[in-house]
């Protein structure tokens, strides 16, 4: 199939730079994505709520999502945020398969048709980058192929989390166990029968002088004995079923020692391994979802019946500055969020670790404003369930916390900014003793005002 991206909706959001780095079979999966996500995703949002709300189907994965899953796949739309550099991946670049993320992010249970969702995203990275064929074959197989889902369970309820020297939870390594106590906040709801296991972080080594080896990855069963949830927990009143969230009583839980990923205390390597692209995919999708309730403000802009005081919405000034604002915001994200792609593409993701913070401080706080002003826009129907606005805007809040909150983000920034000042103050030095030097050339009388100054 030749796929043109002229005057193609799949491609005209796309910037000219990166146009000219997809590859022909990137172009051909992205259109294919396109489609997917206007066909069989988007006007199924309706079937899939009600599919939910039949009685005790709530936390199972609704039929329809369950046929797509197996669609998707046998058409090679599975898996496609695994980069290229993994043998397991289908081949496309962070930068390609942000394209198709945000075509996916227009619908919010999509990339989960396609096996794109969190957290199997970061899970199946880990897995594929830490665990031996032994382990790959048991986890990361099932996972690839879509009949198993797992959890991260890494955050506590006690403890500050966004640091994570802090994770008490005891694992204890005794013989040929790890016997695990202590309490989990997040991670999915276990009343998903599909969830089969748990990537769990806990502290082995409580002593260890070097406080980044004290901690370990340890793969847990989902009905492991002894492994209770306390209750599922809802974010800002959405359960997010079928997936959910929920909080957790280890109580001696009791698994191999060949369930724990690369060795004991090796947590951290694993966490920072984890950082990767993944910490941008929700950023991806929410320039989708951008997207989509930008299209739902414009479209109330001439909706005939709507007039107050005789004329349409779109007419009154206000809203069509608001209308440029959102549109020019949305497309900056959009360049934020390719061009991390980009870098992790070109450099890795330890040097793409500005640019990932980039995205993850400045998306979801202009995706919240963005889709508030489309609510705003909308009127009182935007703040009900009459429209996906709702949803959208608490996905867009939520990625603020989860994967680590904006606030350690910037702050982790704004420290390897200070660091850059010495830098700065010697340039400005070598200014002051040019300065010098043409003043007594040019016979301009030198005046100093401050250590630096010129
Ligand atoms: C929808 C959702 C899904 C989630 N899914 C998972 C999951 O699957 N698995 C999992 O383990 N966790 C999950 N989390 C939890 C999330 O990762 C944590 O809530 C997050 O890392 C923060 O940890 P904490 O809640 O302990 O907050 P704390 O560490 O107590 O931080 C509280 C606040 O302090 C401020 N703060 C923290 N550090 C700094 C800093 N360095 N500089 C300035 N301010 C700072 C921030 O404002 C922060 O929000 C999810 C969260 C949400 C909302």
């Amino acid at each position: 199939m030749t796929v043109s991206m002229d005057n193609n909706p799949a491609f005209n959001r796309i910037p000219p730079w990166v146009k000219a780095k997809l590859r022909p079979n990137a172009i051909e999966t992205i259109q294919k994505v396109h489609d997917w996500v206007e066909t069989e995703c988007v006007p199924a949002e309706p079937v899939v709520k009600a599919q939910l709300a039949v009685a005790g189907k709530h936390w199972t994965t609704p039929p329809l999502i369950e046929e797509l899953r197996k669609k998707a796949k046998a058409q090679g739309l599975f898996n496609l945020f695994l980069p290229n550099h993994f043998k397991e991946s289908p081949g496309l670049t962070n930068l390609e398969y942000a394209c198709c993320a945000e075509i996916m992010g227009r619908c919010y249970w999509a990339a989960q048709t396609m096996n794109c969702h969190a957290p199997e995203t970061g899970n199946i990275e880990l897995l594929a980058k830490y665990c031996t064929p032994e382990q790959k074959e048991r986890w990361l197989k099932p996972l690839m192929d879509g009949t198993m889902s797992s959890a991260y369970s890494m955050t506590e309820p006690d403890v500050a989390s966004s640091d994570a020297t802090n994770i008490g939870l005891s694992m204890r390594i005794e013989g040929s166990e790890v016997i695990i106590n202590g309490r989990k906040l997040y991670g999915n709801s276990q009343a998903n029968p599909d969830l089969g296991i748990y990537i769990l972080m806990g502290c082995s080594d409580p002593t260890n002088p070097d406080p980044w080896k004290r901690h370990t990855t340890v793969v847990v069963p989902s009905r492991a004995k002894g492994l209770t949830m306390v209750r599922n927990i809802t974010i800002m009143g959405y359960d997010h079923a079928p997936e959910g969230h929920g909080e957790y009583v280890y109580d001696n839980v009791r698994v191999p020692i060949e369930n724990i990923i690369l060795g004991p205390g090796r947590a951290f390597e694993i966490a920072q391994g984890r950082l990767g692209p993944g910490r941008i995919h929700h950023c991806m999708r929410l320039v989708g979802q951008m997207e989509r309730a930008y299209e739902l403000a414009l479209i109330r802009c001439i909706e005939p019946q709507k007039k107050p005081r005789g004329k349409l919405i779109g007419e009154f000034d206000s809203n069509i500055e608001r209308i440029a604002s959102m549109r020019m915001e949305i497309d900056s994200m959009r360049q934020l969020v390719l061009n991390a792609a980009d870098t992790i593409d070109i450099l890795g993701g330890k040097a793409g670790r500005y640019v990932i913070a980039q995205c993850k401080i400045l998306v979801p706080n202009v995706a919240t404003k963005v889709i508030d002003e489309c609510m705003q826009m909308y009127g009182g129907q935007g703040l009900t369930q009459h429209t996906a606005l709702p949803e959208m805007w608490t996905y867009a809040r939520f990625v603020r916390v989860a994967d680590g909150p904006d606030s350690a983000h910037r702050h982790q920034v704004g420290r390897d900014q200070m660091k850059t000042a010495g830098g700065f103050k010697e340039r400005h030095l070598a200014y002051q003793k040019r300065h010098q030097e043409l003043c007594k050339k040019w016979g301009v009388e030198y005046v100093k005002y401050g250590a630096t100054d010129f």
